[in-house]
């Protein structure tokens, strides 16, 4: 029944009532509750996704959490800056598509992290906690990096353009300006000596990244000779029963490769049978050994 009919209706049942009276009674029922109420939800509401995207398109793949400081690469995917960082460290390729990514080929988007931001802090406060302490980890980790005083001659770690952490010696800073030094690889030929930014990314305190041992950093390339020598050595320490290797891995890099070569034993065969040589790569190791 229409409020309308009822109005009627309840009109004819109380002959006597005042008509006036019976029409305030019904125009207040017509108002809304709250049109503030209204309005403020319908600011917060301008960009509500339905659930589904939020969770499987808001979330970074590496951590499986909200996006914390957006970051796309140039082959379109997204990952927290962070997460991308740390994982290029270790791999040169897109978590998602396997492209290849050296430099630093990805770019921080403003928009969108605010975006996220916006949308985790009308979520739960369980949500908003631990967005919260993920940024601190980032700035905690953006200060640990962050070099405070350039001076000729400091060493730092300085990131090359195989996207691998060298230890850099400052030659050089800009007079002019001063926001550009000149880097010296340390232990490699001065034509790839280079100008940077003081403000580049590529840049940080020395050891945070060249003293890890769990990322990929240059090692001493290992020609045919030095491997013999190499496999000679540890075939003494397999028959001395004192060490027991199970495996070794070495890296060799050049402009177009970055082979990772594990040598793999199976208990205690001769050497020549005791080595199975596994390759990660997507190309050929024609000219590696
Ligand atoms: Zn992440
Ligand atoms: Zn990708």
């Amino acid at each position: 029944m229409s409020l309308n009919q009822e109005y009627q209706k309840e009109l004819k049942l109380a002959k006597f009532a005042d008509e006036q009276l019976l029409k305030t009674k019904f125009i207040t029922k017509l108002r809304k509750p709250s049109m503030k109420h209204d309005h403020d939800s319908m600011i917060q509401n301008i960009f509500k996704l339905d659930g589904q995207f939020i969770e499987k398109n808001l979330k970074c793949r590496l951590c499986q959490d909200y996006f914390q400081k957006f970051t796309i690469t140039f082959c379109g995917h997204s990952f927290c800056y962070l997460c991308l960082f740390e994982h290029l460290l270790k791999s040169h390729k897109c978590p998602c598509c396997f492209t290849k990514i050296k430099g630093l080929q990805f770019v921080y988007c403003k928009t969108i992290d605010g975006f996220i931001q916006s949308q985790v802090i009308v979520s739960s406060q369980k949500h908003i906690d631990n967005y919260h302490s993920r940024k601190n980890v980032l700035k905690e980790w953006k200060a640990k990096k962050k070099i405070k005083n350039f001076n000729i001659g400091d060493s730092l770690d300085v990131l090359d353009s195989e996207h691998i952490w060298c230890v850099g010696k400052i030659l050089k800073i800009k007079q002019k300006k001063r926001n550009q030094i000149l880097i010296h690889y340390q232990g490699q030929n001065k034509i790839y000596d280079e100008y940077i930014s003081i403000n580049s990314p590529r840049l940080s305190t020395l050891g945070l990244f060249t003293n890890r041992k769990d990322i990929l950093l240059y090692q001493p390339s290992l020609n045919e000779e030095l491997l013999q020598i190499y496999l000679r050595y540890l075939e003494q320490l397999q028959n001395n029963e004192t060490s027991f290797i199970d495996y070794l891995i070495s890296q060799r890099q050049n402009q177009n490769q970055n082979l990772i070569f594990a040598f793999q034993s199976n208990g205690r065969n001769t050497i020549s049978n005791l080595f199975s040589l596994i390759i990660y790569n997507n190309q050929t190791i024609n000219d590696s050994f």
